[in-house]
C-alpha cells in the first residue's frame, strides 16, 4: 500500500530515521550538490540533480584497507613479522534522494563487487547495512537519458523506497522488504487515489520528454568491431583534455588504485577512485602503456559500459543514462553521439557487400 507523506513533515520524517541511521541526503556545498550525512547546519536540496551522486556512500573516493605494522620477532631478532589489521566500517546507513538512475548505479557495483568470484567485503559490508530511499523524476533534463540504457524516471533498480514528488508532498511507496521497514512511521499516511493517480501523470510526461531510445541491442557487437577502427576512436576522442570529470562524475564508473602510504614502522593500505581517461592509468613501470592516446582510452571508456560489461554481466549495460558526463564535461564530450556514432558506422566488411 502506497503511503503519503506531507512536504512540511519530510524533515522530521528524516530526523526519526536518523535515531536508527545515519542519514546521508543532498546537501549544498558551494555551487554543487552533494551527498553529505545530514545536519541541522546543512541545506538539503532535492529540487535538482546533485553534482555527484551517493556513490561514495558504498564506495568510498578514499579509505583504508588494513593497517599494518613491522614488528621483530623476539624469539628471532633477524626476523621481521608484519602485523596487518583489516578495517571494515559499515553502520546502518540510509542514503536518502538519490535518483533513479544514480541507485541504478549500485546495481552495477553490486554486479562488479559482490557477484564475480572475488568478492568485495568492503564495499558489501556497507552494502548490506544501506537501504537506499530514491526520489523519481517529476521533471528530466535535457542531458537525461535513463531511457536508453534500461532505466526510468521512476525506477526502481538499486532502491528500497521510491518516494514521488506530487502536491503537498511524496508518494511514498516501497520497493524491498527491506524498504517495507520504513512503511511504519507516524508522519506516513495511507495514499489515496487521486494522489496516486497524480503521481502516475507525473511520471508519464516526465517519460515522454525524454528523447526516443534508439535500440542498443546490436551494441556489443558493434563495439567489438570497431576495436580495431582507430580512426573512429580518434575522431570520437578529439576534443578530449583527459580531465577524468567524467570517471569521477558518473555513478558507475569504480576503477581504484591501491598505495601503501607508511611512516617509519607503521603504515596504511589505501584505496582510491582512479581514472580511465588518464594516461597513467594503464602506464606500465617498463614505461609501456598499452592505451597510449586518449583515442584508446576513450574506446576503452565506452567499451567498457556498452560492451564488456554487459557481456559478463547478462546484458547489463555499465551507463545509467544521469547525464552527468555530459554536463561536466569542459569540451562537451557527449556519450550519447559516441555511442550513437558507434551504432551507425559502417563496417568495412558491410561497405564491401553493398557495393
Ligand atoms: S570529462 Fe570530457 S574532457 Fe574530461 S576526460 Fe571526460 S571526456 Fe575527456
Ligand atoms: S557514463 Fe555518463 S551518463 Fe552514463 S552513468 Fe556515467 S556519468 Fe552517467
Amino acid at each position: 500500500m502506497a503511503k503519503y507523506l506531507k512536504k512540511d513533515d519530510l524533515g522530521s520524517w528524516l530526523k526519526e530515521l536518523g535515531e536508527t541511521y545515519k542519514v546521508i541526503a543532498p546537501v549544498e556545498e558551494g555551487d554543487a550538490v552533494v551527498f553529505r550525512r545530514l545536519t541541522d547546519e546543512r541545506t538539503l536540496r532535492i529540487d535538482r540533480q546533485a553534482t555527484q551522486g551517493p556513490k561514495g556512500v558504498l564506495f568510498p573516493a578514499c579509505e583504508e584497507l588494513v593497517s599494518f605494522k613491522y614488528v621483530k620477532d623476539p624469539e628471532n631478532p633477524e626476523k621481521t613479522k608484519v602485523e596487518v589489521k583489516e578495517t571494515v566500517e559499515a553502520e546502518p546507513t540510509l542514503i536518502f534522494g538519490a535518483r533513479p538512475c544514480d541507485a541504478r548505479g549500485f546495481d552495477v557495483f553490486d554486479g562488479a563487487f559482490t557477484k564475480c568470484a572475488v568478492k568485495d567485503n568492503y564495499y558489501m559490508a556497507r552494502r548490506e547495512q544501506a537501504i537506499v530511499v530514491s526520489l523519481a523524476c517529476t521533471k528530466t533534463e535535457t542531458t537525461c537519458f535513463c531511457n536508453w540504457v534500461g532505466g526510468s524516471p521512476d525506477g526502481t533498480g538499486g532502491s528500497d523506497v521510491l518516494l514521488t514528488p506530487v502536491t503537498g508532498g511524496y508518494l511514498v511507496e516501497a520497493v524491498t522488504d527491506k524498504g517495507e521497514a520504513l512503511m511504519g512511521g507516524k508522519l506516513l499516511s495511507d495514499a489515496d487515489d487521486a494522489r496516486q493517480a497524480e503521481a502516475k501523470k507525473l511520471l508519464q510526461e516526465a517519460k515522454d520528454s525524454l528523447r526516443e531510445a534508439p535500440d542498443f541491442d546490436c551494441m556489443p557487437e558493434q563495439l567489438y568491431a570497431l576495436f580495431d577502427n582507430m580512426d573512429f576512436w580518434e575522431k570520437q576522442s578529439a576534443k578530449c583534455i583527459s580531465c577524468g570529470a567524467c570517471t569521477y562524475l558518473c555513478p558507475t564508473c569504480h576503477c581504484f588504485n591501491i598505495t601503501d602510504e607508511q611512516q617509519g614502522k607503521e603504515g596504511s593500505r589505501i584505496r582510491s577512485w582512479d581514472n580511465c581517461m588518464s594516461h597513467m592509468f594503464t602506464n606500465e613501470a617498463s614505461g609501456h602503456n598499452p592505451r597510449p592516446t586518449k583515442a584508446y582510452r576513450l574506446k576503452n571508456r565506452v567499451g567498457h559500459k556498452f560492451c564488456y560489461f554487459p557481456d559478463m554481466h547478462d546484458g547489463h549495460i555499465a551507463c545509467v543514462g544521469c547525464g552527468r558526463c555530459i554536463k561536466s564535461c569542459p569540451v562537451a564530450l557527449d556519450i550519447r553521439e559516441v555511442v550513437t556514432a558507434a551504432k551507425e558506422c559502417r563496417l568495412p566488411e558491410e561497405e564491401t557487400s553493398d557495393d
